[in-house]
C-alpha cells in the first residue's frame, strides 16, 4: 500500500472531497429540503482511537461546512462488551477535539420500535424464527461461489413467527437456541443478503437498558433503522460496509421509513499502529502498556497524555484527507502536524536530560545572575523569564567529547563552546573518577561574552543548553519511542503472536533537571526543551516530583518523506 498523497489543485487549494461533492450537490437540489445531519456512532467497547478522531473530524467537519448538525449515537447492542467507562470517556474526547454534537443518541434508545418493526417484517412475510443450529445454518448458507440452501424453517407461518419471536423476547429459549431472520434470497451473489440474522438471544445485561431484554438485534438491523429514526442524511462509514449497503437500502425499503444514505469512505491505517479496539484492550489487559491513556497508545486519551493538542489532530485529519481506496499513513505526518503546531506555541525552557557538571573557576563563587530568555521566538506576547546562571552548571552529558571528531562544534577539551543566552566558556580540565570516567569539567568563562557574543569577534561555533546546578529542579523524563518495530506492525516472524513486534525499546526513564520557573507547573502543560524535543507534564508529575513526557523530538522525519 502507498503513502498518501494529499490531493491539492493547481490553485494550491485542496481539491474538495468527494463527500463534500455528494453534499453539497444534494444540498443545491433541496433534497431533504437543503438539510445536512451527520452521525457518529461508537460502539462503547473501548477507548477511541486516532482513526476514530478522521471520523470525527470529518462527520462534523462536513455537518460544519454545509451549516447542518451532528449526532452522537452510541452503538449499543452488543451488551457482553460494553460498558459505561467507555461511554463517558468516548463523550469527553470527542469534546476534547473541539466538537459539539447535537443530539445523544443510544441505539438502545430504539429496542422498542425496532422490535415493533422486525415484527412488521415478519407479518408482510420479511422474516422468521430460524431453529437451525449453528453450524447447519454456517453451512447453509454456502459460499461466495455456490448459493445457499434455504432453512427447513423458513416457510413459517407469519402467526407462529409472531409467537415465537414474542417467547424470545419473554425469555423462554436459551441463547443461541433461535434467531429471527430476514427473508431476503439464500442465492443471493452477496452473502449479506442471504436470509441475514436481525436477531439474537443474548441473556446479558446491558449497561443502559439492565436485563429488559434478552434478544438484541445485529449492526446491520439497527444502524441504518437508528439513522432512519434520526432523519440523518449522510450516514458516513468506513470502506468495509460498502457490502452492507444493500441491506441497509433494504429495510429501509421494505420500512417504509426515512430514507437515510449510507457513503463510504477509505478508514486510516497508520505506520507502525494497531488500530484495533479488540488488540489495543489486549495491550492494556495484559499489562504491554500502562493504560488506555498510556502516552505511546494511539488513542485519543494516549494522544492527550503524550502532550498532543486537538488542533494538531484536527490538522492531521484534514491533511490524510478522505481516500475512497485503502491506504497507509505514514505516522511521522501525524508527528510533523504536533511539531507545527508546538513550535507555534509551546515555551521554550532548558532541561538537561544527562547531566556532568561544570565548574566554571573564575566566576565568583557566590554570585547569581539573572539571564532574561525570550518564551517563544514565534510568539512575542509570550515575553520572557529569568533563568539563573551560577558558578556550577550542568550541561549535557553528549555535548562533551574529550577526543572528539573533526567536526564537532560542542565542548572538547581546550575548546570554546556558547552558553545559551549567557557566555562563551573554555574547558580547561577534565576530571575523571577511579573508573575512568569523565565526572567533572573545569572552565572559564569569558565575563565580556553576555549574550554569547566575544567582544573581539572570534567566531564560537557550538551552542549547548545548560542549567545553573544549585537551582536546577529534578525532574523524571519518560522518553517514547513508537510501539511497534515494524511499520507494518503484523509483520512479524511466522507463527509468532503479533505482540512479538512490540519494540522493546519504546519507554525510556531519564532522571534529569529543569529549569526553576518549572517548578509549578501543571499537567498536560507543553513546553519545548531546547535542543531536545517537546515535552508535556504527566499526570503523576507532582510539585517536588515533576514527571515529563517526551511529546516528539526536534528532527522532522516527514519532510524528508514528502520531498518538502
Ligand atoms: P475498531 O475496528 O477499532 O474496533 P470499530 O469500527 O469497530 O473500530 P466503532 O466504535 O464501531 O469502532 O467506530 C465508530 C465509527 O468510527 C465508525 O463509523 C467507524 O467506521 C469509524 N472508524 C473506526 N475506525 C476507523 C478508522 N481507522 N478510520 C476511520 N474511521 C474509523
Ligand atoms: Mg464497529
Amino acid at each position: 500500500m502507498e503513502t498518501e498523497k494529499v490531493n491539492v489543485n493547481e490553485a494550491g487549494e485542496k481539491a474538495r472531497n468527494f463527500l463534500e461533492e455528494i453534499i453539497e450537490k444534494d444540498v443545491k437540489s433541496g433534497k431533504h429540503d437543503g438539510r445536512v445531519l451527520t452521525r457518529f456512532p461508537p460502539e462503547p467497547n473501548g477507548y477511541l482511537h486516532i482513526g476514530h478522531a478522521k471520523s470525527i473530524c470529518l462527520n462534523f467537519g462536513l455537518a460544519q461546512k454545509f451549516g447542518g448538525k451532528t449526532n452522537l449515537r452510541f452503538d449499543d447492542t452488543n451488551p457482553t462488551k460494553e460498558d459505561v467507562e467507555y461511554v463517558d470517556s468516548i463523550k469527553e474526547d470527542i469534546k476534547w477535539l473541539g466538537f459539539k454534537w447535537a443530539d445523544e443518541f443510544y441505539a438502545s434508545d430504539y429496542f422498542e420500535q425496532l422490535y415493533l418493526w422486525a415484527q412488521e417484517l415478519i407479518r408482510k412475510d420479511l422474516a422468521y424464527v430460524d431453529d437451525q443450529p449453528q453450524d447447519q445454518m454456517r453451512v447453509n448458507r454456502g459460499t461466495v461461489t455456490q448459493p445457499g440452501k434455504d432453512s427447513p424453517f423458513r416457510t413459517r407461518s407469519v402467526e407462529e413467527n409472531l409467537d415465537l419471536f414474542a417467547r424470545m423476547r419473554a425469555g423462554e429459549f436459551p441463547d443461541g437456541s433461535r434467531v429471527l431472520r430476514a427473508k431476503i434470497d439464500m442465492a443471493h451473489p452477496n452473502m449479506l443478503m442471504r436470509d441475514p440474522i436481525l436477531y439474537r438471544i443474548i441473556h446479558a445485561h446491558h449497561h443502559r437498558t439492565g436485563d429488559k431484554w434478552c434478544i438484541y438485534p445485529m449492526y446491520d438491523y439497527a444502524h441504518g433503522q437508528s439513522d432512519s429514526l434520526e432523519k440523518i442524511t449522510h450516514s458516513i462509514c468506513t470502506l468495509e460496509f460498502d457490502v452492507h449497503r444493500p441491506l441497509y437500502d433494504w429495510f429501509i425499503e421494505k420500512l417504509e421509513i426515512f430514507q437515510s444514505k449510507q457513503y463510504e469512505f477509505a478508514r486510516l491505517n497508520l505506520t507502525y499502529t494497531v488500530m484495533s479496539k479488540r488488540k489495543l484492550l489486549q495491550l492494556v489487559q495484559e499489562g504491554f502498556v500502562s493504560g488506555w491513556d498510556d502516552p505511546r497508545m494511539p488513542t485519543i486519551c494516549g494522544l492527550r497524555r503524550r502532550g498532543y493538542t486537538p488542533e494538531s489532530i484536527r490538522t492531521f485529519a484534514d491533511r490524510v484527507g478522505v481516500a475512497k481506496r485503502d491506504n497507509v499513513i505514514d505516522l511521522s505526518l501525524l508527528e510533523f502536524c504536533i511539531r507545527e503546531d508546538l513550535n507555534k506555541r509551546a515555551e521554550r525552557r532548558m532541561a538537561v536530560l544527562n547531566p556532568i557538571k561544570v565548574v566554571i573557576t573564575n566566576y565568583p563563587e557566590d554570585k547569581v545572575e539573572e539571564i532574561h530568555a525570550v518564551n517563544n521566538p514565534e510568539d512575542d506576547a509570550a515575553g520572557k523569564r529569568a533563568i539563573p546562571f551560577s558558578r556550577e552548571i550542568y550541561i549535557e552529558r553528549d555535548d562533551f567529547m574529550e577526543d572528539p571528531p573533526k567536526k564537532f562544534f560542542r565542548l572538547k577539551p581546550d575548546g570554546e563552546v556558547r552558553l545559551r543566552y549567557a557566555y562563551l566558556i573554555k574547558c580547561n580540565e577534565v576530571i575523571k573518577d577511579d573508573n575512568g570516567e569523565v565526572v567533572e569539567l573545569r572552565c572559564t568563562y569569558d565575563p565580556e561574552s553576555a549574550g554569547g557574543t566575544s567582544s573581539d569577534g572570534r567566531k564560537v561555533k557550538g551552542v549547548i543548553h545548560w542549567l545553573s546546578a544549585k537551582h536546577a529542579v529534578p525532574a523524571e523524563v519518560r522518553l517514547f519511542d513508537r510501539l511497534f518495530q515494524n511499520e507494518d506492525p503484523d509483520d512479524v516472524p511466522e507463527g509468532t503472536d503479533w505482540k512479538t513486534g512490540l519494540n522493546p525499546e519504546s519507554l525510556k526513564v531519564a532522571k534529569g533537571f529543569v529549569e526553576p520557573v518549572l517548578q509549578n507547573v501543571e499537567p498536560l502543560d507543553r513546553f519545548q526543551f531546547e535542543r531536545l524535543g517537546y515535552f508535556s507534564v504527566d499526570y503523576d508529575s507532582k510539585p517536588g516530583n515533576l514527571v515529563f513526557n517526551r511529546t516528539s523530538t526536534l528532527k522532522d522525519t516527514w519532510a524528508k518523506i514528502s520531498g518538502k
